[in-house]
């Protein structure tokens, strides 16, 4: 279990990890746990419909999902099988987990060919086309950075522009060669590693999501970290509603209404990497080797979690000056942007934003 944060948050992570099995276990068995049950709300009696909701730690964070479904039966095997491909997600894709496809690539010496699952290859295939786009912004090559810079946290003093160059050589997107056919990946330079924790996360919520449609949920709202897919409606035929945390104070910035899309955010709210008393971004700029300092919060919604995960970590590492124009040419995306100062924050956003604002 472990994977996409940082050091600070494993000891609460573990503690969660311990409680996990335990509600698993209520969640398989029966319902002590069972959050929300509503039928039939304000549906007529020949189409009745079934909510369930369950929340649990997966993937180093906390995760709710509620599935929306013909009966309670459905909903509760649709909520199931979201947990399951977390599950799976983080036994693929984890660079914390040897074993997992990503850990056994960055043992790999340069030039290794690995076959690796197809979920795992489609990650990789679309997180390059997203690095591409975003002109090498996210870079999922970024792990020798990451640990540099985690290293320099434990030793408590900044890493040397000489470290940072030498690490740098291993990093590049460019540098990963994918083979459709074979679903074989090879990267090209001694100590390069990939690190998935800017995108693996919406791309869990898209595989959860896909697994409980199949299961006959009809809607559902999956929350992964804060990072959310919101399908269909509630069960009162409503759109979901999602708060954007406020990355100055406690609380919701805002409320979105959502329906059929994905929203994520990235900030310096809970991951950090804090050295003499100041925070740095546990988001590295791949171009620099410094860690992001743009924007604490960057919310994207987008058509599906992949998307809005893996821009809302770009859109960190941007300056809004260039990453506004860039987001008002990509389809199906709106961003939010919350900066300091924290007493009077600025707040910028693309034309399509607001729409989605409640309060
Ligand atoms: P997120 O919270 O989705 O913005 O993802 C942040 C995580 O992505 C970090 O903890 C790193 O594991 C990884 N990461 C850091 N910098 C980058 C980057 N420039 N591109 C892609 N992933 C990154
Ligand atoms: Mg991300």
């Amino acid at each position: 279990m472990e994977p996409w944060h940082t050091e600070m948050a494993l000891d609460a992570v573990r503690r969660g990890a311990r409680m996990r099995g335990m509600l698993r276990r209520q969640l398989l068995t029966l319902p002590t746990v069972v959050i929300t049950l509503a039928i039939g709300c304000s549906r007529p009696a020949d189409s009745p419909r079934a909510e369930y909701k369950h929340s649990d730690q997966v993937m180093g964070t906390f995760a709710e999902v509620k599935a929306v479904a013909p009966n309670a039966e459905v909903a509760k095997a649709a909520v199931a099988a979201a947990y399951a491909r977390f599950d799976d997600v983080n036994r693929l894709m984890s660079d914390y987990v040897d074993d997992s496809d990503i850990g056994r690539l960055n043992q790999l010496a340069a030039g290794q060919l690995l076959t690796v699952a197809p979920e795992t290859f489609r990650c990789l295939q679309r997180g390059v086309v997203i690095s591409t786009e975003s002109g090498g912004a996210f870079d999922m090559t970024c792990r020798p950075l990451v640990l540099c810079w985690r290293a320099a946290a434990k030793a408590q003093r900044l890493p040397t522009e000489q470290e940072l160059s030498n690490v740098r050589q291993a990093v590049g997107y460019e540098k990963i060669v994918l083979d459709e056919g074979s679903r074989t990946v090879m990267l090209t330079v001694d100590n390069m590693q990939v690190d998935l924790g800017g995108i693996a996360k919406g791309y869990a919520l898209d595989l959860a999501w896909q697994a409980m449609r199949e299961k006959g949920a009809t809607s559902a709202m999956i929350d992964v970290g804060g990072d959310v897919v919101a399908m269909g409606t509630r069960a009162d035929g409503k759109p979901w509603r999602i708060g954007v945390r406020h990355p100055f104070q406690d609380g919701m910035y805002c409320t979105l209404r959502l329906r059929d899309c994905a929203v994520a955010t990235s900030g310096v709210q809970q991951q950090f990497f804090e050295i003499d008393g100041r925070r740095y971004s546990h988001i590295i700029d791949p171009r620099t080797g410094q860690p992001a300092a743009q924007s604490p919060s960057v919310t994207v919604i987008a058509s599906d979690g992949l998307t809005a995960d893996a821009w809302a970590t770009a859109f960190s590492v941007l300056s809004i000056a260039e990453a506004q124009p860039m987001a008002e040419q990509l389809d199906g995306i709106e961003v939010l942007w919350i900066s300091g100062p924290a007493e009077s924050p600025q707040v910028v956003q693309t034309s399509g934003f607001a729409a989605y604002v409640t309060e």
